[in-house]
């Protein structure tokens, strides 16, 4: 690890190949997860009903099933499942079929490659690199499921959270009782901004799995990062979300998942909020 250090023309390469690689993986589970947890729901809401069992076969798994086209089923070969360059190559279409290929693929590639360089470069090729590589692809395979299906499964934010707080045992981040203390807030934070809302409008205007991400993140940058991740996460939100608001005419009640804005925050506050918050306390002459 050290080597790579001291070799970045070596390091980064192989950093940028993992991450295709990461992304690749993070679009099938992006895919798979949400369908293989309805399936489960399915199959459990008929088993406490006492309804017959009737058996629906389940949908694919997420490690062991080979990639195929949705649309004609023909199994996809190695070279038509190289991260972006096959997708480009193919000219984003079935080789079989020439039904289109969602560019979320080579958009979820590229885009992992890009964060696991950002995680490299900002914390070396440790274990804290090695960590924020874990974390990041959580986030990523959490967003891109919130924006399709409007899910944040427990199967990734608990996960998180654990690992968050088992990273600070050996204060690999930060030590063990802002992680603590960090996964607490950040959970009651959101969920009393939630509380609040519902006793005055009687709406829910936010989701269980919001609270649940925010405490997992907050086992990685502790307490200190809940407050700029909260600002950070209703500017983006506020930012995009109108932006999407004007360029889909959508109804103002439509559900807009939360979930992403607050991982994309999270994620700056995880990397650079100590600078981010420091800049700010100077711009505001209190520091
Ligand atoms: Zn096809």
């Amino acid at each position: 690890m050290a080597f790579l250090d001291q070799n970045p023309a070596l390091g980064y390469p192989l950093a940028a190949g993992l991450g295709l690689m990461l992304g690749s993986f993070l679009n099938v589970v992006i895919l798979r997860l949400p369908r293989r947890l309805e399936w489960q729901w399915k199959r459990d809401s008929l088993e406490i009903l006492g309804e017959p069992e009737i058996y629906d076969p389940p949908p694919p798994g997420i490690v062991v099933e080979r990639s195929h086209c949705p649309h004609c089923k023909h199994g996809l070969s190695w070279f038509e499942n190289i991260p972006v360059l096959s997708w480009v190559a193919l000219g984003g279409k079935c080789r079989n079929c020439k039904a289109p290929i969602s560019i979320q693929y080579p958009l979820v590639e590229l885009l992992t490659m890009l964060l696991v360089l950002c995680c490299v470069w900002r914390f070396g090729f440790g274990w804290q690199g090695f960590g924020a590589i874990v974390f990041t692809c959580y986030l990523v395979a959490a967003s891109g499921i919130d924006l399709r299906t409007q899910l944040l499964p427990d199967q990734l934010t608990l996960p998180l959270m654990w690992l968050g707080l088992v990273a600070s045992i050996d204060s690999l981040y930060l030590p063990a009782k802002p992680a603590l203390v960090g996964a607490i807030i950040g959970y009651l934070s959101l969920w009393s901004v939630w509380w609040v809302f519902k006793q005055l409008t009687g709406k829910e205007g936010m989701g269980h799995g919001d609270f649940k991400l925010l405490a997992a993140m907050g086992a990685w940058f502790g307490l200190n990062g809940i407050l700029p991740t909260i600002l950070l996460s209703s500017l983006v939100g506020a930012i995009v979300g109108s932006i999407w608001l004007y360029a889909k005419g959508r109804d103002r009640a439509t559900p807009i998942p939360f979930g992403p804005y607050l991982a994309i925050a999270g994620w700056i506050t995880f990397f650079w909020g100590e600078d981010l918050v420091g800049a700010y306390l100077r711009f505001a002459g209190l520091a």
